[in-house]
């Protein structure tokens, strides 16, 4: 059965004593919570990730990075790579998230190398992608999504599967303040099971994740989230203070 996540993206937010504040509060306040079906994910900015990974031991809060380089190792100045990611303790990484693709040039073909290269060092993905709004204006959102999907994910075979989670973020509904509405996140994640049935199995489309993000808040996120094919949240604004954050997982 698939699980339901919320995963809170920081963003370049957060120095040192704040990002272990931020977890320290989120680990507080979920302490004894019946989370059941729910994982809670957290993603600091690099230089912070070790320390959030020690702040989160022994509590129910999983720490992912938020970026990876699809090299194993050498001279690529001021990257990361999923080797280095492990050995402090990370088992996930957010990859393709529109930011990347939009001001650091992430294009499908270099996303499906990044793809490879964490499945490879069995890191756990969050696969972001979603239509800008031009492309929704158009009618393309469908196009464009599949067109994501296939390019970088649809060569993997049914069992890599089990370390993809998919969040569904419409580029003009992150920062903005503006959502998408229930019923147009639903659409677009039942299309998105549909694909994924067609190209896999039935299976594989109902086991996995797909998260819906932009603009998430506490006083929207029920029902987003009630949705049958929303299986919870990627969350970027919201997800910075601890009150808000957990408001979110009750929202689940
Ligand atoms: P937002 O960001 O919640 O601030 O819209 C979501 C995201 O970028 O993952």
């Amino acid at each position: 059965m698939r699980k339901n996540i919320v995963a809170g993206n920081w963003k370049m937010n957060n120095n040192l004593s704040e990002s272990k504040a931020l977890v320290k509060g989120i680990k507080k306040a979920i302490k004894g919570k019946e989370l059941k079906n729910t994982r809670v994910i957290v993603s600091p900015t690099y230089v912070n990730l070790r320390a959030v990974v020690k702040k989160a031991k022994k509590s129910a809060v999983e720490v992912a990075a938020q970026n990876m380089h699809q090299a194993d190792s050498g001279a690529f100045t001021g990257e990361i790579s999923a080797d280095m990611l492990k050995s402090i303790g990370i088992k996930t990484v957010i990859l393709g998230h529109s930011e990347r693709r939009e001001y650091f040039c992430e294009t499908d073909e270099i996303l499906t190398k990044k793809v490879d290269q964490a499945l490879k060092n069995k890191l756990e993905i969050i696969f972001c992608f979603g239509e800008k709004l031009e492309e929704r204006k158009n009618d393309k959102h469908f196009e464009i999504v599949e067109s994501q999907l296939k390019n970088a994910l649809f060569h993997l075979d049914a069992k890599a599967w089990k370390n993809i989670i998919l969040a569904y973020e419409p580029v003009w509904a992150i920062g903005t303040g503006e959502t998408a509405s229930p019923e147009q996140a639903q659409e677009m994640h039942a299309f998105i099971r549909k694909i994924i049935s067609e190209k896999y199995d039935a299976k594989v489309a109902e086991n996995v994740s797909i998260l819906y993000g932009g603009s998430v808040k506490p006083a929207n996120a029920k029902e987003i989230f009630s949705k049958e094919d929303v299986d919870g949240g990627l969350i970027g604004g919201a997800s910075l203070k601890a009150d808000d954050f957990v408001a979110l997982i009750d929202a689940i």
